[in-house]
């Protein structure tokens, strides 16, 4: 998919709109407990200050619920910016009003301004015209640079792209990248390819499933997402998290594998415990023999020695959703152990999902896959074939 490249605006001195993800996590004393997010829009807001622009940055942070909460200014993001860019960043008192509106005037070349957390408007994720249009108004080019946001038809990401004809937008080198990346990875994958897929419940994922099969090799499956299937295939999965209204659209998944020809694979032991709670009384277990009344928590030993046999001939890895609960350390070690093969395997790897991509951190294998996707839902959407409201306005050629 071809998308209007920032590359092709002549952009020099002018005002430019950049659509940043600033969504980082803060911690209870208002510092960024990981800035990964606002590190990667560095490319395009350099690039644009190369070219001598006035850059208008805009960004959502939590969910305000339509008004000004200070918990969820984007203070915090002006003063790391400051620290990265080393430079002055003016931070808005408003979104779209009298004090946002000021500052765009008074710009000048080089100058960067923050607009206050895009959230405090009722109308940003109502995609409400009056606020595309206020936003639009104050800059000559629009940048969405916001993968994280883009499968979402808010304001700022689909509304504000209907005042910009295709000379006078285009996509930031972050977006770029995610699309491509994703693109390359579903259409010409090096084979074999293997998608992990883990995280709570079938329901968020079965679409992903269902659009992975004709794709990919073979599928892990992990997590709390396991037990559906493996309560379809008659075991008792005692408390475990199950789906009973999705038990028919799992034996649909598996069907259609085996019709494929794709390698399904199911834990086959667990980390199975009393009770959800961090000092549940454990054990391992085969899944055929879960005591009544106890939940799976992790993947067992046997499916991790299992699975890293399967991963060991893959070239191409899709990792998507946790192995299990990797939040409480005693049902963390499927999923890391998983993290560990998967980053020495000298297969592509991708890590799609705010929790595996955290879980990932976490181990501190950040760097040892070849991309990380900044966004959860939106790289779920793309999975799943969808081309994203943010992105849609932003193609060009044939498919536009
Ligand atoms: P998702 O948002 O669907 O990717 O799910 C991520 C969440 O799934 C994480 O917060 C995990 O704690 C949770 N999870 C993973 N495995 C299990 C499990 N076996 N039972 C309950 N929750 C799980």
């Amino acid at each position: 998919m071809q998308l209007y490249s920032i590359k092709d605006l002549d952009l020099a001195g002018k005002k430019v709109f950049i659509r940043c993800d600033f969504n980082v996590p803060i911690d209870e004393y208002g510092n960024i407990t990981d800035d990964r997010r606002i590190r990667a829009a560095l490319g395009t807001i350099n690039y644009c200050l190369d070219q001598d622009c006035a850059i208008i940055l805009a960004s959502h942070l939590g969910r305000p619920k339509g008004e000004y909460n200070e918990k969820y200014s984007l203070l915090p993001v002006q003063r790391r910016l400051h620290q990265l860019l080393k430079r002055e960043i003016k931070l808005t008192k408003d979104v779209a009003g009298e004090h946002a509106k000021k500052c765009v005037t008074e710009m000048k070349c080089c100058d960067v301004i923050l607009l206050e957390n895009l959230r405090f408007e009722a109308g940003e994720t109502a995609n409400d015209e009056t606020l595309s249009k206020a936003l639009a108004d104050m800059a000559d080019y629009y940048i969405n640079d916001a993968f994280g946001v883009s499968h979402r038809a808010h304001a700022s990401v689909e509304g504000i792209t209907k005042y910009f004809d295709e000379h006078h937008k285009a996509a930031g080198f972050l977006l770029q990248k995610e699309i491509q990346f994703f693109g390359t990875l579903l259409e010409r994958p090096v084979r074999p390819f293997a998608a992990i897929v883990g995280g709570s419940k079938v329901s968020g994922k079965l679409e992903a499933l269902m659009n992975l099969l004709p794709k990919v090799d073979k599928i892990l499956i992990g997590g709390g997402m396991a037990f559906t299937f493996l309560k379809q295939m008659g075991y008792e999965v005692g408390k475990s998290l199950v789906e009973d209204d999705l038990l028919d659209e799992a034996q649909r998944v598996m069907d259609e594998a085996k019709r494929l020809g794709v390698k399904f694979y199911l834990p086959v032991d667990v980390v199975a415990a009393q009770e959800f709670a961090a000092d549940s009384v454990s054990k391992v277990t085969s899944v055929q023999e879960i005591p009544e009344g106890w939940m799976g928590l992790d993947i067992g030993p046997a499916t991790v020695r299992l699975y890293r046999s399967v991963l060991a001939d893959t070239q191409t890895i899709l990792w998507n959703g946790p192995m299990g609960v990797y939040e409480m350390d005693r049902f963390a070690s499927g999923s890391r152990k998983i993290a560990h093969f998967v980053a020495d395997s000298y297969a592509t790897t991708v890590v799609g999902g705010g929790d595996t991509a955290d879980l990932v951190q976490r181990v501190g294998l950040g760097e040892e896959m070849t991309f990380i996707s900044t966004g959860g839902g939106a790289s779920l959407e793309l999975v799943e074939g969808k081309i994203l409201p943010g992105v849609q306005p932003l193609v060009c050629g044939e498919e536009a």
